[in-house]
């Protein structure tokens, strides 16, 4: 086979089959195809879409590009979750913990950031030292030892989603179904949890922009994980605004540990304590999401999910002393505060443009591994729905950069609607598949 036969067949809208698929993944892991076929077949995926079948061979083939794991040695039951990608979602340094101290342990394979939206393991890295590059052998011992564990794509997990996830965030071909269905999914099916809970975003800020189209993705990832015996829900939720109040990586780190504190956001929390419902029901915990949430309530209130945030993070290499005093994460050197140019009700934040924003200040990536700065971001003084007066805290912004931040201030300003009369904010969730 030749790639440039595959790249063409894809390009004029054919269909490949599962052989195609898989030498072309296997190749491109093994090192034997270039990254400029890879992006050239990528751009024909994202443009020309796949249909159910090779959505589902492209994932199989990810997923068979390492080892995969098989995770009942280590419990009879291991959950996960994993989102499509969102702004400021950083429901993972909460919900994992949670539920790992309600006793159901939780194994996962977390990426970075792509395009507009963040990603785990960069806001994991701005604790100095956590590891995200366990090997199987790691991983398994972290799961056994802490009944915990979040780790990247590795040389033996899922290492073809770890080259393409990469590829993709630098060649503007991240928002494509069938590429995001392959994507987690591949890594769920490594990873090897036997409940998953999917949390497919939907809106402005996340890459699937109509409730349809999110939809559409969950039933297929549903649909995969269950053909390999997994039980998987997906919860589909908003992400028209950004997800609690703090984008960039340091920033949601910080924020997250206030929620395991028990402060943090409302929204945020909600939807925490949501996402952890639907995974403690489907890992067979509880019998319903009245009793998961009980469970929940009491794990974080009693302080238990906090104590095993500390095992986690310190299992994995992270420095104890920065999450025990979060002043010591990495912090920006330009810190300004932003005030309300009118009064108003807040009427709509555009997540997108929030999460570029983020990007542009070095919270993302512009090229292929380039480094990022884990300290900057921004945070939201206020959220759709509320009422603010003119000349109250908007968002301050973290930079490292004055012509960044001017820029940034500029265009998030411009990304507030505002109405005179009262709002509703948006609802946590638009449905469940499962
Ligand atoms: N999260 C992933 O792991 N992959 C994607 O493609 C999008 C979100």
């Amino acid at each position: 086979m030749r790639a440039v036969d595959i790249i063409a067949k894809k390009r004029d809208g054919g269909t490949l089959t599962a052989k195609e698929l898989d030498w072309f993944i296997q190749s491109y892991t093994r090192g034997d195809l270039p990254d400029y076929q890879a992006a050239a077949w990528l751009m024909a995926v994202y443009l020309r879409g796949m249909s159910h079948d090779e959505t589902v061979a492209l994932t199989l083939s990810m997923a068979h590009s390492g080892d995969t794991l098989d995770l009942g040695d280590v419990a009879p039951v291991v959950a996960d979750k994993h989102s499509t990608g969102g702004v400021g979602d950083k429901t993972t340094l909460v919900v994992a913990p949670l539920v790992a101290a309600t006793g159901l342990p939780v194994g996962k394979m977390s990426g970075r950031g792509l395009g507009f939206s963040g990603g785990t393991l960069d806001k994991l890295e701005a604790i100095a030292g956590y590891r995200v590059d366990l090997s199987t052998e790691e991983f398994l011992a972290q799961l056994r030892d802490h009944g915990i564990v979040v780790s990247g794509q590795s040389a033996d997990l899922a290492p073809a989603d770890g080259k393409l996830y990469a590829l993709r965030d630098v060649t503007a071909t991240v928002s494509s179904l069938p590429l995001i269905a392959g994507s987690i999914m591949s890594k769920k099916i490594a990873a090897g949890a036997h409940a998953i809970v999917l949390d497919v975003k939907v809106g402005r800020g996340a890459f699937m922009k109509t409730e349809a189209d999110a939809r559409a993705l969950a039933e297929i990832m549903v649909e995969i994980g269950q053909s390999v015996g997994q039980h998987v829900t997906a919860v589909l939720s908003d992400m028209s605004q950004p997800l609690g109040n703090a984008v960039g990586n340091a920033l949601e780190v910080r924020e997250a540990i206030d929620v395991l504190h028990g402060g943090g956001p409302a929204d945020f929390v909600a939807h925490c304590l949501a996402v952890g419902e639907q995974m403690l029901v489907i890992g067979g915990q509880v019998p319903n999401t009245e009793e998961a949430r009980q469970t929940l309530q009491a794990t974080l209130d009693s302080g238990r999910a906090w104590a095993k945030f500390r095992e986690w993070i310190g299992a994995q290499g992270g420095d104890l002393g920065l999450v025990d005093d979060p002043d010591r994460l990495p912090r920006a050197r330009l810190i300004k505060a932003v005030t309300a140019p009118r009064s108003g009700y807040v009427a709509g934040i555009d997540a997108m443009e929030i999460g570029l924003m983020a990007v542009l200040l070095g919270a993302g990536r512009a090229k292929k591994g380039e480094p990022i700065d884990a300290a900057v971001g921004i945070v939201l003084a206020a959220k759709v729905g509320d009422a603010v007066e003119q000349g109250a805290p908007l968002f301050t912004l973290h930079a490292n950069d004055e012509t960044k931040l001017a820029e940034a201030e500029r265009r998030l300003l411009a990304a507030f609607a505002w109405q005179d009369q009262p709002v509703e904010p948006p609802p946590h969730f638009h449905g469940i598949v499962s």
